[in-house]
């Protein structure tokens, strides 16, 4: 289950926190400004999706490499070509002559990924003042930019006059214990039920037998097995992960409408830019933005629950409402079309 905060609202910095309830781990849709953020949520940040890296959207980096510093944590960070050497030089502006001292190990580990179809990662640990670390690591890149058992991360490329990444995070289906069943069957809780669920996260048969194990009142190991199966039917229920995607700074073009479509299809949560009202879309196309109307309809278009629209213009500052008014309008308008189909 994620939960997500728009950090600085929708006319500051891009930044989209989003947190895993009750794993402490948390990711971050761009790197804006990040001071409204406590450090307590950041220092739960595992991976950083930067779009491109225009002022707004990755100032927040320093601070959060100043946040992390001495801390025993590991950060990787995906951004578009040329990605490597800015954060490298980023690193390379500051003297570290102090770190080889420290205790725990910090590490950025960044990942450049190229619209020609390839991501090359470096790794940059604090204790060797953020010299680039081995050999970077090439891989190709087909959409899929991580995955572990708890989610998935992909990233598609728009034009923003520049190859900007936008980003889509998917949370694998979720396994939830029903403690009522588990009461009416006389099944003790603890650490088997974590063991039940790498049996489903890995896919066993139906057959294969679960060991049931817990400590009596003496103190002794009891056991019993059950096959997967009946234990799945009677105590397990399963539903789906969530899909938030993460939309910015694009031109309308019948290309990006077709990427951006297709990358927030069903999400539950869309955030979506959308920089100007649509009286000024020579304006946004100049700019290489999406309209407020143009983001609705697109998010109506790709069938998502919840559309989040941000990133608009400083201009619009008192005015936000506008934007959310014209960008609602056009999403309602759509989703009231395909109910009609
Ligand atoms: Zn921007």
């Amino acid at each position: 289950m994620f939960n997500t905060v728009l950090v600085n609202g929708p006319g500051g910095d891009p930044c989209v926190y989003l947190e895993m309830k009750y794993r402490r781990r948390a990711l971050l849709f761009d790197l804006g400004d990040l001071h409204v953020l406590p450090p307590r949520n950041i220092l739960k940040v595992e991976h950083i999706c930067v779009s491109h890296t225009h002022m707004d959207h990755f100032i927040g980096f320093d601070h959060l490499v100043r946040i992390c510093l001495g801390r025993d944590r590991h950060i990787a960070l995906y951004g578009p070509p040329g990605f490597l050497e800015q954060v490298e030089s980023r690193l390379h502006a500051y003297t570290w002559n102090l770190v080889e001292q420290y205790v725990n190990d910090f590490v950025l580990i960044a990942t450049e990924v190229d619209p020609k179809g390839r991501m090359k990662t470096r790794r940059f640990p604090c204790r060797r003042a953020f010299r680039a670390e081995g050999e970077d690591e090439v891989r190709p890149f087909d959409g899929s930019l991580f995955e572990d058992r708890y989610f998935s991360l992909q990233g598609a490329f728009l034009d923003h006059k520049i190859p900007c990444l936008a980003f889509r995070v998917e949370e694998k289906r979720r396994i939830n214990i029903r403690k009522d069943a588990l009461h009416e069957l006389g099944l003790p809780t603890g650490p088997w039920l974590n063991g039940l669920k790498d049996c489903l996260v890995n896919d066993c048969p139906p057959d294969f037998p679960v060991r049931i194990w817990w400590k009596n009142e003496a103190g002794l190991s009891m056991e019993r097995w059950a096959p997967l199966g009946t234990l799945v039917e009677r105590i397990v229920k399963i539903t789906p992960g969530q899909k938030i995607a993460y939309v910015t700074d694009a031109v309308y073009s019948e290309d990006n409408a077709g990427i951006i479509v297709n990358l927030a299809r069903d999400a539950d949560i869309l955030f979506i830019e959308g920089s100007f009202l649509d009286v000024e879309a020579d304006q946004a196309a100049r700019k290489y933005h999406l309209t407020a109307r143009q983001a609705g309809a697109l998010a109506g278009k790709a069938g998502v629950k919840r559309m989040i629209p941000f990133h608009f213009s400083p201009k619009y500052r008192g005015w936000e409402d506008q934007l959310i008014e014209e960008a609602e309008t056009a999403f309602s308008g759509h989703s009231d079309q395909r109910e009609a189909l």
